[in-house]
């Protein structure tokens, strides 16, 4: 069974890296990725590293960074996360936690100081989609009230707190079930990677200089972490997790692709940010 299911995996991944390519050569001359920039959406500091690899770094301290990623395309602006609240920016201390083993969040700067430094409106962006539902993803999905949501059904009814809804249910929302082509040239692709969040998904992005990328999300945290397979302790599930992993590694594969693993900080420091942007 697990064979067959990976088999099904394997043969379900060939065919969208097989749409995604005929649908490029013949759509992207007319619609394509044009830009993509990466926006700073927080820095963090938590006390325990092992929190996210068990059993390694244990009680080393670890810095985070978390990004948001602006892509303009030719049918219009899409992001990719949110990051933590904007208003996290004016407290002195930033969002300190209640759980000391949890992440301490600061705010250096603003989304919004960021897309007005680009001259971007947040009522320019057609698409808002989210990695997963946790506070340092969709912190200012609302700065966005006309922007389609895009999430997978799994996570928009995974019952928040108290069986809060997760989002404003008055917020424009499209409920994916498995991968979304968001413009319909192969161009960006939503994929679906359960296992940290029920409904977590990460983002296939095609640019026509750099080339493919994986826009992680939190299907992975740090580079170490997908060099050796680790799963947090605080994902929902680590087998889905590692089956995530497999079929991440299993698209790189086959796109020649990057893998831009959200929160790693070392990774980050190497890449290009707002206003500079990539193409
Ligand atoms: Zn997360």
């Amino acid at each position: 069974m697990r064979i067959f299911s990976r088999f099904a995996r394997f043969v379900l991944d060939s065919l969208v890296i097989l749409i995604a390519g005929c649908s490029g050569i013949s759509a992207q001359r007319t619609t394509h990725v044009e830009r993509l920039y990466i926006l700073d959406c927080d820095e963090g500091v938590a006390s325990d590293a092992s929190r996210w690899s068990p059993g390694v770094n244990v009680g080393i301290p670890v810095e985070f960074v978390d990004q948001c990623y602006l892509i303009k395309h030719t049918q219009g602006w899409i992001l990719w996360d949110t990051g933590v609240d904007d208003a996290v920016a004016i407290l002195p201390d930033g969002a300190v936690p209640t759980d000391p083993k949890a992440m301490h969040w600061r705010r250096p700067k603003t989304l919004a100081s960021q897309l007005g430094q680009i001259g971007v409106k947040p009522s320019d962006i057609k698409f808002i989609a989210i990695s997963h539902t946790h506070p340092d993803h969709i912190g200012n999905v609302e700065m966005f009230p006309q922007a389609m949501l895009l999430v997978q059904k799994a996570e928009y009814e995974w019952p928040g707190a108290y069986n809060a809804p997760r989002f404003n249910p008055g917020h424009p929302v499209t409920r994916i079930e498995g991968d979304k082509d968001v413009f319909g040239d192969g161009s960006i692709m939503i994929l679906s990677t359960p296992g940290h969040t029920p409904g977590h998904q990460s983002l296939l992005v095609e640019l026509p200089k750099t080339g493919a990328i994986v826009l992680s999300g939190d299907a992975v945290h740090f580079k170490s972490n997908w060099d050796n397979r680790r799963v947090p302790s605080i994902n929902y599930s680590k087998d889905t997790t590692l089956g995530s992993m497999e079929r991440i590694a299993g698209v790189l594969a086959g796109k020649h692709a990057q893998l831009w693993i959200n929160h790693d900080k070392a990774q980050r420091d190497t890449l290009k940010m707002a206003p500079e942007y990539y193409e």
